[in-house]
């Protein structure tokens, strides 16, 4: 039997995690041992019997639990950027017991008792504004999980939470196989109106899946986006988009709608439980919004103007659709098809005439470089240390001086075994309690991967661009972390505070700065014409109307379904087929994620009642990036330098004050409504 890596002090350079020697049987005994040492590390601290002091109490709780998170992190990273069967059932298995842990060291009545002592005597310790912060959010975790209730109802919350726990995995996976078990295996003769691009990658995912000759569209975001906005072929169209949209629908073992049903009973049960009359009630009290009424307040700011003007771009795609023979009405699986060619009527664009612009590693390099115009970090390839898969680039990450700040590992192609979307996550945290401990930052996206010795680069599209900087944005918010405490750390705010650094920097890919100097043609090297850049700007509202309404409705859907009260009662199917009609969502639109695949929702707890935070966000970034434009400068250096206090304050200050700190006062709503094209003084 090899040595266990977790059981090791780690030697590898700048501490990654030797990924060359982990191996899935490695990880049930750490997390075990893991477990054991939290434990014993918490009864130690329950259990003293002198009065509590924060160095005792609060800093030992900072210092305890390392091996569990050790493994957790690199655990859980792995089964979401590079899973197998064997993780995936230790996922099924770990699940529950360690939110089993977590529960029990949540409702530790002696450890609670310590904490709300030294909550009651904040004001007289003397502490720092970080610590006295670290106290407050303690004794609120505490509470939200349970510390107040009696015995009996602190048992229910246990099993609540392992339940939850189990359900959430499972609805992840139910949508990562429907999404490996389907593909569409095309020839040639399929293939009409899609660009080059599109066809390589097809081949590239038919190739990959042991089809030769033959082309293959997969359920991938990154397949299926450029599959519905250039297939001439409206059969096939309509077959990718159904089966994307059956997702977690479809009947037998991998079904979806039972653990709605049961997910969303057990969150409205916890609320109950904790004296909240829902979910979101409960959920919204520790957010910047508050409210459950602040946000749709806000979504219904936006909910009607978006309709109306998603109902203009409608008119436009119908007299396109008439205009080219299509005498039914518009469906779905036509829109994107039926947008791209008034995109190409109006603004004289389109994509594939972009794309060659977008060089994948160019877009990294500008990303890079913008970090380093703003707030002077510097990346450098490592290719001496051991990474998961083959796909993944290291880059050391150093300040001005040369200091090292951290690592940030690059994991950008879509590949069996790897969760779809976009995701920054993290190895470990910045933290600065008894050493200075950097931190390792992973982003991942799931582009569609180009071989290189076909002479094509992986290329991109603008929106794919604008997701490798979002994910970059939350990788920066984690690498520039100055904070004392690991639970403070980087994105550890709340949660509809944490999009804004990622929302924030997808600014900084649109500027004309950025686009003249790294949008090059993969094959000429020459940069992207000034005329085709002035129409890529002037289209950056186009289909702002669909796009809002699909997400709107989306962020919607579930705030209702979270503040729903006869749990019970809940048919998930016939909840959204009403909400559709209630809230008279355009049928030619729909939602951005059905109830039976809105992973945001169902695969974890993270984003329920929470899918809004991505708009609340918007207004701050759309209202901090006005800051930038007002000053006449992107790259303006005083601005830049407070940016960088939100960037680096982690979870030490309340999200209002560091927002007013950089823009010397409240965010208003007008930079989003314009941002989107949805301002009413604004013709179009
Ligand atoms: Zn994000």
């Amino acid at each position: 039997m090899t040595e266990n890596p977790f059981f090791e002090h780690w030697t590898t350079p700048l501490g990654v995690p030797p990924f060359d020697r982990i191996r899935p049987e490695h990880f049930p005994p750490a997390f075990d041992r893991g477990m054991k040492a939290e434990i014993a590390e918490i009864a130690a601290i329950a259990g003293a019997t002198t009065a509590a002091s924060f160095d005792d109490t609060i800093e030992a709780l900072e210092r305890s639990g390392r091996l569990l998170e050790r493994v957790s992190r690199v655990f859980f990273n792995l089964n979401a950027s590079n899973t197998n069967d064997a993780l995936e059932a230790i996922a099924r298995d770990y699940a529950p017991r360690l939110a089993q842990h977590r529960m029990r060291i949540a409702l530790d009545p002696d450890l609670f008792a310590r904490i709300a002592d030294l909550h009651a005597r904040r004001a007289s310790l003397r502490l720092e504004p970080d610590q006295l912060r670290l106290v407050e959010r303690y004794y609120l975790r505490f509470v939200r999980n349970g510390a107040l209730l009696d015995l009996e109802q602190k048992e229910r919350m246990e099993a609540i939470s392992e339940r939850l726990a189990s359900l959430h995995t499972l609805f992840g996976q139910n949508v990562l196989h429907d999404e490996r078990d389907w593909q569409l295996v095309l020839d040639e003769a399929d293939l009409d109106g899609l660009p080059e691009f599109a066809r390589s990658a097809a081949a590239q995912a038919a190739a990959e899946r042991g089809i030769s000759g033959r082309y293959a569209v997969t359920l991938a975001r990154s397949a299926v986006e450029p599959f519905l906005t250039f297939s001439s072929r409206r059969d096939l169209r309509r077959a990718v988009w159904e089966a994307r949209r059956a997702r977690g629908a479809r009947g037998g073992s991998s079904d979806n709608i039972s653990l709605i049903r049961e997910i969303v009973a057990l969150r409205a049960e916890q609320a109950r439980l904790l004296g909240y009359e829902t979910f979101a009630d409960y959920r919204l009290a520790d957010t910047m919004a508050k409210t459950g009424e602040a946000v749709q307040q806000l979504l219904l700011q936006v909910w009607q103007p978006a309709k109306d003007k998603a109902r203009r771009e409608l008119a436009a795609l119908e007299a396109t659709a008439h205009a080219e023979g299509l005498n039914e009405p518009i469906e779905p699986w036509d829109w994107r098809y039926y947008a791209e060619k008034v995109r190409q009527a109006e603004y004289d664009l389109n994509e594939a005439e972009v794309k060659p612009y977008f060089v994948l590693d160019n877009l990294v390099q500008a990303a890079f470089d913008t970090a380093g115009r703003l707030f002077g970090l510097k990346f450098t390839e490592r290719r001496d240390l051991p990474v998961y898969h083959a796909d993944v680039r290291a880059w050391e990450v150093s300040d001005e001086a040369g200091g090292h700040v951290g690592l940030f590992l690059h994991d950008n192609f879509a590949r069996p075994g790897k969760q779809s979307g976009a995701w920054s996550s993290r190895y470990r945290d910045q933290e600065n309690l008894d050493e200075a401990v950097t931190p390792i930052v992973v982003n991942n996206n799931n582009f569609a991967r180009r071989d290189v010795s076909d002479g094509e680069p992986t290329l991109l599209s603008f929106d794919e661009a604008k997701t490798l900087f979002h994910e970059f944005g939350h990788g920066l918010h984690t690498l520039l972390s100055r904070v004392r405490y690991r639970s403070q750390s980087g994105t550890a705010v709340r949660r509809d505070f944490v999009e804004f650094p990622s929302q924030m920097f997808e600014h900084w890919m649109s500027v004309p700065e950025t686009l003249r100097r790294y949008a090059r043609h993969y094959r000429t090297g020459e940069p992207l014409p000034e005329e085709l850049l002035d129409r890529l700007l002037a289209a950056r509202n186009f289909n702002q109307g669909f796009a809002t309404v699909e997400y709107t409705a989306s962020a919607l859907i579930d705030l209702d379904l979270h503040r729903t009260k006869a749990t019970e009662a809940l048919d998930p199917a016939r909840f959204e087929q009403d909400f559709l009609e209630r809230m008279e969502v355009p049928k030619e639109i729909g939602l951005r994620h059905r109830l039976p695949h809105f992973q945001h929702l169902f695969a974890g707890g993270g984003y329920a009642a929470g899918y809004y935070s991505y708009l609340w966000a918007e207004v701050l970034d759309a209202d901090g990036f006005a800051a930038f434009t007002e000053a006449g400068d992107a790259f303006d250096p005083d601005l830049a330098a407070r940016l960088r206090a939100i960037y680096s304050a982690g979870d030490t200050r309340d999200p209002m004050e560091l927002y007013c700190a950089f823009r010397g006062r409240e965010p208003t709503i007008t930079a989003l409504l314009q941002q989107r094209g949805l301002a009413p003084t604004r013709p179009d």
